[in-house]
């Protein structure tokens, strides 16, 4: 039997008890359990096999809520979360100190974010706790952006995941942290920096390494399909190089029409990045099922969510 359904109420009832759900958002499936409950948080690692020094976001039903979880709000934060909010924006503050530990891997900052979604804002707003919930999906593999991704994952391990149907945005969120009141990114995402900067002026950028401790999350290999990826910004001469192999080909706005190509998809045949954006995932999932030598993916221009989405395809491509 399937477990996905819109039954909001076993939804409540799961995670009153300490349960997981898989919850809709704008950006990808979060897998949630109450932050209070360090048996769901427990399980939120454990079903994921995410490693521990690995920081989970902490979901709440509105702006309001903050106050309940961090201990002080930079003004630029306030204006990003006015601005922003519900959205596919994370602000990493000064947590208070009646979040766990294990939600924040021991760090005294937690991540905390609106997100854009009706269903899951209905169910933040019913709960009297806040959800933890990072991305539904096994630590390192495709983040998912359909009921149907989560499912295949976690069919034997959670009850339900909550169906808001596919994701709007289909990346995650964007990270914004802050330093002696500045902010600083830390994750690109699905929210543009071009639009982050309108509002704020000029975001210090993290150069996200490995062992840098500001977001332990950014590891250089991530978001990955188990099939080999190649990033490239000339498909057609990767092709040249693959001959003979099984290739599928993710290409941004035009088809390449070559023999060679077993399977290809594109991105956005209108070349609009948030729509390129939004499908990337789906297409990582469509091609990884596939089982073939190798993906051969385009690079995006490097301008607004083309700079996030290639960031996710290096991730991808990242080889030790
Ligand atoms: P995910 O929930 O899978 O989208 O990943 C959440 C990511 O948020 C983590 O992997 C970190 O990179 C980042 N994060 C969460 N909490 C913190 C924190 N307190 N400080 C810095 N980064 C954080
Ligand atoms: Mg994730």
């Amino acid at each position: 039997m399937s477990i996905i359904s819109k039954d909001i109420q076993k939804a409540i009832e799961l995670l009153c008890n300490e349960d997981l759900v898989a919850i809709p958002t704008e950006t990808v499936y979060g897998l949630a359990g109450n932050i209070f409950s360090e048996k769901a948080i427990q399980k939120i690692f454990s079903t994921k096999k995410r490693p521990h020094f690995n920081p989970l976001i902490v979901h709440i039903p509105s702006f309001d809520s903050l106050e309940k979880v961090v201990s002080y709000i930079p003004e630029k934060a306030k204006i990003l979360a006015t601005a922003f909010w519900p959205g596919s924006l994370t602000l990493v503050l000064p947590k208070k100190n009646t979040i766990p530990d294990l939600i924040t891997a021991g760090k005294d900052t937690v991540a905390v974010r609106v997100p854009n979604h009706p269903l899951t804002l209905e169910l933040l707003q019913q709960l009297p706790f806040p959800l933890a919930a990072p991305s539904a999906n096994p630590f390192n593999s495709i983040s998912p952006t359909k009921p149907e991704h989560v499912e295949r994952y976690f069919k034997n391990d959670i009850q339900m995941v909550l169906d808001g149907g596919p994701c709007k945005n289909g990346i995650e969120s964007t990270i914004i942290g802050f330093e002696n009141d500045e902010p600083v990114l830390y994750r690109l995402g699905a929210l543009s920096i071009e639009d982050i900067e309108k509002v704020i002026g000029k975001v210090a950028i993290k150069n996200n390494k490995e062992e840098n401790p500001d977001a332990p999350g950014m590891l250089l290999k991530h978001y990955a399909p188990k099939t080999l990826t190649i990033l490239t910004t000339d498909i057609l001469s990767e092709i040249e190089k693959h001959q003979g192999k099984k290739i599928g080909v993710l290409s941004f706005k035009s088809s390449f029409k070559s023999n060679e190509i077993f399977h290809e998809i594109v991105l956005s045949k209108t070349a609009n990045l948030s729509e390129a954006a939004t499908n990337l995932y789906d297409a990582l999932h469509e091609l990884d099922a596939l089982l073939l030598d190798v993906i051969i993916a385009e690079k995006l221009p490097e301008i607004g969510l083309g700079v996030s989405v290639n960031d996710r395809l290096q991730r991808a491509a990242f080889v030790n």
